[in-house]
């Protein structure tokens, strides 16, 4: 399996959100932290996939995205919390504007991120949407 291209090879954190836990104190990472803030040398960190579900903690509207996100505005960006309670910035897609709002309840969804080079790989990975 060493041939893999890249994109691939990094299909675990991009598609899973793999992120860890630590043991000690229960506090969940996303990204995957190589040390607990709260329990320094004590905490003992394991691989943990994130939960797939969240609330908005809190978010913005973009009226003017960075490059190869023009076509898209406006569009919301979201701290979300997940059901574990770690945070993670993401788009919110496929949500009327009334219902992007604090506490809204959002599960992950898989899209398009960018296909900026039309020869290239086309990236996907997670975004979130607002579930009635
Ligand atoms: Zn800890």
């Amino acid at each position: 399996m060493s041939s893999l291209p890249l994109i691939w090879r990094k299909f675990p954190e991009r598609y899973l959100m793999k992120g860890n836990k630590c043991e000690t104190c229960g506090t969940a990472f996303f990204p995957a932290r190589n040390i607990c803030p709260n329990c320094r040398r004590k905490g003992k960190l394991v691989e943990e996939e994130m939960p797939r579900q969240g609330k908005i903690f809190s978010w913005t509207e973009v009226f003017s995205g960075p490059c190869g996100f023009e076509m898209e505005t406006p569009y919301f960006i979201a701290i979300i919390e997940l059901e574990n309670g770690a945070k993670i910035l993401s788009q919110i897609v496929d949500s009327p504007k009334e219902k992007v709002k604090t506490g809204a309840k959002v599960k992950k969804v898989f899209r398009k991120i960018s296909d900026i080079d039309p020869e290239g790989p086309i990236a996907y990975g997670y975004k979130f949407k607002v579930v009635d």
